[in-house]
């Protein structure tokens, strides 16, 4: 079997989806690693270290689709809509195209691959199950998107993160509240406390209480109207704009007491919900910074515009996009990590075989034999509930 690794064309993208550390493992298989040219080398991963590791430097990028039976990459097809489509003339039927697809908010894309008898793998859509934990790419970008955000908010921020004594004084620690304590936000706490500031955090989800409290930062008390805030997935359910009003009220009072507030609140499937209004960004001191992590999902900030910096009131909103991708070092290691362990899931005796009771390759395919086969996708698209496409097997 041969791997492809294209260089990642989505504008502003450093990350590669394979890093050489990760080529033995796949060679171990019988896997043979080819990568494009100069494809690590934004993430600090020169063709030289691929060599090292055994892996072919492929020369053009046609090539490498011509050869390649899977292709991996970090955006591909509906997360790269627009560079991606360069790439669409490559496909060949019956490769097949692992990576961040963006399936949902691009089914068209989808179903142009499909069309083309590509075999499409959405990460995205990877089920949060145990045994799929070190394949969990979302996870793994959360982590550095939560660290990143942190240090954003502190290099904006026009005071120092720790308590300091000095005999020029003492400057109190900042004040951060973190709005949504899942994988992003719990490693925001996590570095806001090593920089020394006091953190506070909220979330719906009931089991965000002690993970926050573990981290040394404070749980917000706010006693809203939910019997329960989680799905069996683990995530934060949908609730109506009566709860986020009330929720709004409540959490004015910590927003305008914090130096620094990081929204990651987020519904998976819906549109973030709105938690930080106009109003309550006036109620914060001047100077003060709010990094919203949810800007691509529409924001939980009333003020958020994606990729933008807006000031408001001496107030400075961030609405930081594909935030992995300016740590691209370790951010590609650990996509690499957890693509090659799905990737390895997926392979065996040499050949990608798809398992109909594998809920991890079942509920990531969205696009095989010629049809979209995930029902969210048709769903998407307008097209009735079942493929065509029985047979799920290559
Ligand atoms: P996410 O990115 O969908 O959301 C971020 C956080 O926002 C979540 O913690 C959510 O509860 C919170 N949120 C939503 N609405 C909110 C509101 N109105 N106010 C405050 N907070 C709100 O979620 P995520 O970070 O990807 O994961 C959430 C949880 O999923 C994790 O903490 C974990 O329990 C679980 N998880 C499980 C696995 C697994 O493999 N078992 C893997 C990753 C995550």
């Amino acid at each position: 079997m041969i791997v492809g690794v294209p260089k990642e064309t989505f504008p502003g993208e450093r990350r590669v989806a394979l890093t050489p550390a990760v080529i033995p493992l796949l060679a171990k298989k019988g896997i043979t690693v080819v990568v494009e040219s100069g494809a690590g080398v934004a993430a600090g991963y020169p063709d030289s270290a691929y060599r090292e590791k055994g892996a072919q430097i492929g020369t053009s990028r046609a090539e490498l689709f011509a050869t390649a039976d899977v292709i991996l990459q970090v955006r591909t097809l509906g997360a790269n809509p627009e560079a991606g489509r360069a790439d669409h003339d490559l496909y060949r039927p019956g490769q097949a195209v692992i990576g961040l697809c963006d399936p949902l908010a691009f089914p068209e894309v989808i179903r142009d691959a499909a069309r083309r008898g590509v075999t499409v793998f959405s990460l995205e859509l990877l089920p949060r199950i145990t045994r799929a934990q070190p394949m969990d790419v979302l996870s793994s970008m959360s982590t550095v998107a939560g660290y990143k955000s942190v240090l954003l908010a502190a290099a904006e921020l026009p005071r120092m993160f720790p308590l300091l004594m000095t005999a020029a004084g003492t400057i109190s620690p900042a004040r951060v509240f973190v709005v949504g304590a899942g994988v992003a936000g719990l490693t925001a706490i996590a570095t806001a406390r090593r920089l020394g500031a006091v953190v506070e955090a909220y979330d719906v989800r009931a089991a965000a209480r002690e993970q926050v409290e573990s981290l040394g930062a404070k749980f917000v008390e706010m006693p809203l109207p939910a019997d329960s805030a989680e799905t069996a997935g683990g995530y934060a359910k949908a609730f109506d704009e009566e709860f986020y009003r009330k929720q709004r009220e409540k959490m004015s009072r910590v927003v305008s007491a914090s130096d620094v507030v990081i929204t990651t609140a987020q519904v998976p499937g819906k549109k973030a919900p709105l938690l930080i209004t106009g109003e309550m960004v006036a109620g914060m001191a001047p100077g003060s910074v709010i990094v919203d992590l949810a800007s691509e999902q529409g924001g939980n900030c009333e003020l958020t515009r994606p990729g933008e910096t807006v000031v408001f009131h001496g107030v400075t909103v961030l609405g930081p996009v594909n935030l992995p991708a300016t740590v691209p070092h370790h951010a590609s290691q650990m996509y690499a990590k957890n693509i090659a362990a799905f990737l390895l899931h997926l392979v065996k005796e040499g050949k990608l075989t798809l398992d109909p009771g594998d809920r991890i390759a079942q509920e990531t395919l969205v696009a095989h034999e010629g049809d979209v086969v995930h029902p969210r996708v048709r769903e998407a698209l307008g097209l009735p509930g079942e493929a065509e496409t029985k047979e799920r097997s290559s």
